[in-house]
């Protein structure tokens, strides 16, 4: 069996109890601190590449602060595109809700990205905060709440599977499969129901994560950059897009 379809059934196999037992050994409650929504400066951990950096201070340098970078899977691109029209009625596109996940993208002749990805990540407004971020009084809310992504539902937890992701870098406490990000609502006194329910979400993010990361590898064509475009393109497991969403020609 290929690894990332034996991966895939490990996913799906994984005991949801489990997960829950370790989420509840090692505890969280959201203390709405924007944390995970925001962008952050250099010496935070991330993992944003060099050069992405936000100019948010006006002294010229982009690396002041990183833009917030989360993985967007192409159905949680329309779902919280849907969402965010319901919420502000007006229309929102693929590009108000996604862009481009940088990695691999490298800076062509004009100085704009080009190149192959495999990803969607969350766009970002000037500050590079999330663009459904918004904050009262220093209490983060999230605009799409009940149609936010599971990368959002999720964090700061990942499952320790190969083709799974780990956001925001090194782990900083695990048990058994489950690995915890830094947060500061780590270590809290969390339910019973509330972490079945985080568990649930988060075996739900491992399959989806490597059932996306399959049809990516399935659909991969080298020929597509030829027929794009624009001078990015990106994999998903729908086939290679341009940009701003639409099909590359022929896909
Ligand atoms: S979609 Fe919502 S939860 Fe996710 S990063 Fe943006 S503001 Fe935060």
């Amino acid at each position: 069996m290929e690894p990332l379809e034996a991966e895939l059934e490990r996913a799906r196999d994984l005991d949801a109890g489990e997960l829950a037992d370790a989420i509840e050994s090692i505890g969280f409650e959201c203390t709405r601190c924007g944390g995970c929504c925001t962008g952050y400066a250099p010496d935070e951990p991330g993992g944003a590449p060099a050069g992405e950096g936000v100019d948010d201070d006006g002294s010229g340098d982009p690396a002041d602060r990183e833009p917030h970078t989360a993985t967007v899977f192409p159905d949680e691109v329309r779902a919280v595109a849907g969402a965010a029209e319901a919420e502000f009625g007006e229309s929102y596109d693929w590009r108000d809700v996604a862009r481009p996940m940088p990695f691999g993208l490298s800076a062509g002749d004009d100085g704009e990205l080009a190149g192959e990805t495999f990803e969607w990540a969350l766009a970002t407004d000037d500050c590079g905060d999330c663009a459904f971020y918004e904050e009262t009084d220093g209490q983060g809310a999230c605009a799409v709440h009940d149609d936010r992504p599971l990368i959002c539902q999720t964090y700061p937890f990942s499952v320790a599977l190969d083709g799974t992701s780990q956001p925001m870098g090194e782990a900083v406490d695990e048990a058994g499969v489950v690995r915890a990000h830094e947060c500061e609502g780590l270590g809290r006194d969390i339910s019973r129901e509330d972490a079945e329910e985080l568990a649930a979400s988060l075996k739900e993010r491992a399959v989806r994560e490597l059932e996306e990361a399959i049809g990516v590898r399935d659909g991969y064509d080298p020929t597509a950059a030829d027929r794009a475009d624009g001078d990015v393109v990106v994999f998903d497991s729908e086939g290679a897009k341009e940009a701003d969403g639409t099909p590359v020609d022929g896909d």
